[in-house]
């Protein structure tokens, strides 16, 4: 049953939120549900959970419309190609993989003006992957100051899928390094959110700071 799954969930957050030190409840479940169907998402909802992460903008679309009666918090959390930012900005209320001032800016103007300001984080490539999305931690600086500017767009914080690791303490060291890294940002940019972590590590992810843990099989099953 899901719901048992949700419950275990949820008691690995609030423990490991103890054995490191965290705020009770200050971490965030982000329940991903991509491949998933609506019926699953309906039956989350039902035992509490109201935060949804998808990665594919038609599937969430379809799914969005099925559930249009529930008071969910769409999260967008897949890379963003330049064609799918209006659906984006008209569909979901937080963005996690934002990786260019290009497609901060496009997310601003198709921002509708009847909706608050988009919720984003930006993407940082923490394991330095060739392959994968996001801006290296060097970038980050200047592209916070850019991204303050946008006048649709509420900069909240920082999403990393570190490479797969086995070990804790490998898990560990990009979530340390990139939580440094923005403690360390100019004091005008205030950033308060740390999407890191997923069903594979996401006790090293709070150990090192996440607000939220984004997570799919462990509540779902294998995709
Ligand atoms: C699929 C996905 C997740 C969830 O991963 P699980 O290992 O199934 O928990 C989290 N974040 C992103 C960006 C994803 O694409």
């Amino acid at each position: 049953m899901v719901n048992n799954k949700l419950n275990t969930l949820l008691t690995r957050i609030r423990q490991a939120e103890i054995a490191y030190h965290r705020t009770p409840l200050s971490v965030q479940l982000l329940a991903v549900s991509k491949t998933k169907t609506a019926n699953n998402i309906a039956q989350l909802y039902s035992a509490g959970q109201r935060h949804f992460g998808e990665n594919y903008c038609q599937e969430a679309l379809k799914k969005q419309q099925e559930l249009g009666a529930y008071d969910i918090t769409w999260h967008f959390i897949g890379p963003i190609q330049s064609n799918k930012t209006k659906l984006i900005a008209n569909h979901f209320s937080w963005v996690h993989s934002v990786d260019s001032l290009k497609i901060a800016q496009r997310l601003s103007e198709q921002r509708p003006s009847y909706l608050p300001p988009l919720t984003i984080c930006l993407q940082i490539n923490i394991s330095g992957e060739q392959s994968k999305s996001g801006i290296t931690l060097d970038e980050l600086p200047d592209l916070c100051e850019q991204v303050a500017e946008l006048p649709n767009i509420k900069l909240r914080g920082v999403m990393a899928i570190p490479e797969p690791e086995n070990s804790f303490e490998k898990q560990r060291q990009p979530f340390k390094t990139l939580y440094q890294t923005v403690q360390k940002l100019p004091t005008s940019i205030l950033l308060d959110t740390y999407s890191f972590g997923m069903s594979g590590d996401l006790e090293a992810a709070i150990a090192e700071g996440a607000t939220i843990v984004r997570i799919g099989t462990a509540l779902f099953g294998a995709r």
